[in-house]
């Protein structure tokens, strides 16, 4: 039977169908899903990790145990998780074991545009890379076979199209894997000790060469005959692009850019006059066939930087002389440019504003929604470098300065459980002044919603422990801990600018929920009395996106401020700032 399934959705249902057994991730576009999908299957058990480096520990134990284990995130998780795999190639697996990396080209929601193939050859391990759902569905089979065989992790590479475009899939039942479960102790092969590296560090080597025997055989690297004398390396997304754009090319897809099948491609250059390798980013496959002294063609005709597409493809080949100028297509942006806003009653809202205020001096940022307070109406966000890198960079900045008076750090709930837990330890023991504030809307918002070790619900939506970020602090030896109500400007603000002035470190728990998850925040709406706004523009600079300027104006010429109720979720921060009686609850209306 055929299913329409978009990658994120086949890899789900590839570890269901090639008996996977244990799942774990942390949300980032454009992974996310492979986890919201695996939770469907029951025969999976699975989780969301604090941050992608616990995913890959836990799924190693998984593996260790007999498990088949896969593990998904986005690419810079993979920069978070590399101290567990690049051991873990050493040590290799029981049951198979996946990385599932989802690079984001052209970096439509990363603040990098990192190639992880290169990891693959870093760490010595095999790397996958499907074209479309189907192949992503199949390969999460082929990968658990080469884990097993070869005893080694397997990175499962996607990139943003592959993830999230849909096709037909064929689904089948599942099959259990045949490795046995159970944990049978063996020191030189699961204690990464030196005395027991240093031996594994061969067992790698040889592995590698019997990997590079294994892609020169294997169908998951295809060669696909066609018209002319002109031929294609090609890969991942790049295939699909380059197939539209030529149907009749004749092609060797690579389904393994690590280790490359030399021999195949050298035989298959031999029949061309001229041979291309189109791959987005990085020349990982061209210059791995340089190095082995085959002349091939790549980037000087196709771009390094940004995401391939159909046109980005042909214009390349317009350049190589391959097609005529006239076929030559400009990539047209045809979407409507629409930027990135707080949604309306944003808890996030609150603090910020009470932080501008405020004038803090310097605010730190990190990974999250709330990283939108760097970009107008706030501009209230200085930095944003990683994930858990807000507390670090304030510290670091204190210290050159000369003092933390003034500098605020701001991060996430799920970005502090993350990797800023780290930096608050940091924070106290290096005898920081800062003001940490963790804008705990206690949900993983940006991603979509997913649960976090604060939210109380796990990924299958059962309630959990939730973590108490005030009794932490205190166990770690902040002092000066202080939970606030965002919506509550007077007192948010009053603390804000006491403990931004203050010469100690103090962390403000900025709690609200968002106004979109776990459940939809209802509250009772507001509307502006228009009669009565004098258009002093004051509730404009909370920016919520509901609060609009009109076309109508007062005597003098101001335009006046309305609400859009239906965007209006009731936070109740628009009429603190209201001077003039302008701004009511709906119940007033008409009053
Ligand atoms: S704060 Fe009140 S008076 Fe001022 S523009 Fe807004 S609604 Fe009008
Ligand atoms: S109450 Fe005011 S600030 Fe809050 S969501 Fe409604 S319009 Fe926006």
């Amino acid at each position: 039977m055929k299913v329409l399934l978009s990658g994120n959705e086949a890899i789900a249902r590839g570890a269901y169908e090639y008996g996977c057994v244990f799942a774990s991730a942390y949300p980032g576009t454009p992974s996310t899903e492979i986890l919201e999908n695996v939770t469907h299957y029951k025969e999976i058990k699975c989780q969301w990790s604090p941050n992608e480096k616990v995913a890959v520990e836990v799924a190693i134990g998984a593996s260790f145990a007999g498990g088949r284990a896969l593990c998904a995130m986005k690419h810079v998780g993979v920069n978070v998780a590399a101290d567990p795999l690049m051991t873990l190639t050493y040590i290799g697996v029981k049951g198979g074991f996946i990385l599932v990396s989802a690079d984001d080209p052209g970096m439509h929601s990363s603040q990098n545009e990192q190639d992880n193939r290169n990891y693959a050859k870093f760490a010595k391990i095999p790397v996958l890379e499907p074209s479309d759902s189907q192949e992503a569905k199949d390969f999460v089979g082929k990968a658990f076979e080469i884990s097993e065989k070869f005893d080694t992790p397997v990175i499962l590479r996607m990139t943003t199209r592959t993830s999230h475009g849909k096709g037909l899939v064929e689904v089948g039942d599942r099959i259990e894997s045949k490795v046995e479960r159970g944990f049978e102790r063996d020191f030189s092969k699961y204690v990464a000790l030196p005395m027991n590296a240093r031996k594994r560090r061969v067992v790698v080597a040889e592995r590698e060469k019997k990997l590079k025997e294994f892609v020169e055989e294997t169908d998951l690297n295809r060669i696909e005959e066609g018209k002319g004398n002109i031929g294609f390396i090609t890969c991942g997304i790049s295939y699909q692009h380059l197939k539209e754009v030529l149907p009749d090319a004749p092609v060797l897809k690579i389904g393994i850019p690590y280790p490359l099948p030399m021999k195949k491609i050298k035989d298959f250059v031999s029949k061309f006059d001229k041979v291309f390798v189109v791959e987005e980013l990085d020349p990982f496959i061209e210059e791995q066939i340089k190095a082995e002294g085959i002349k091939v063609y790549g980037k000087e005709f196709f771009p390094e930087i940004g995401e391939f597409s159909p046109e980005v493809v042909r214009n390349g080949l317009v350049k190589a002389g391959v097609l005529k100028e006239e076929n030559k297509v400009e990539a047209e942006d045809k979407a409507i440019p629409r930027p990135p806003v707080f949604c309306p009653g944003c808890p996030h809202l609150g603090i910020f504003y009470a932080l501008k205020k405020a004038k803090a001096k310097i605010v730190t940022g990190d990974i999250g929604c709330y990283t939108l307070a760097a970009i107008k109406p706030f501009e209230m966000m200085d930095t944003c470098v990683c994930m858990g890198a807000s507390i670090g960079n304030a510290i670091g900045m204190e210290k050159v300065l000369g003092s933390g008076k003034g500098i605020a750090a701001v991060i996430g709930d799920s970005t502090f459980v993350h990797s800023g837990l780290t930096g608050l330890v940091e924070a106290v023991y290096n005898k920081s002044n800062i003001t940490i504030v963790i804008s705990d809307n206690s949900i993983t918002a940006m991603t979509g919603g997913q649960p976090d070790a604060r939210s109380g619900f796990t990924c299958n939506h059962e309630p959990t422990g939730k973590m108490d970020f005030e009794v932490v602090a205190r166990a770690i030896g902040v002092e000066h801990v202080y939970v606030v109500d965002p919506t509550k400007m007077d007192e948010t603000y009053k603390i804000v600018k006491r403990e931004l002035e203050a010469d100690h470190l103090s962390l403000i728990i900025s709690q609200g929920p968002c106004v979109l998850y776990p459940q939809k925040v209802k509250r009772e709406k507001f509307y502006t009395e228009l009669e009565n706004c004098t258009a002093c523009a004051m509730c404009s600079k909370i920016g919520c996106q509901a609060i609009y300027r009109t076309t109508e104006k007062t005597e003098k010429g101001r335009f006046k401020w309305n609400i859009d109720t239906t965007l209006c979720t009731g936070c109740g921060l628009c009429i603190q700032m209201c001077k003039f009686d302008a701004i009511r609850p709906i119940s007033r209306k008409g009053e």
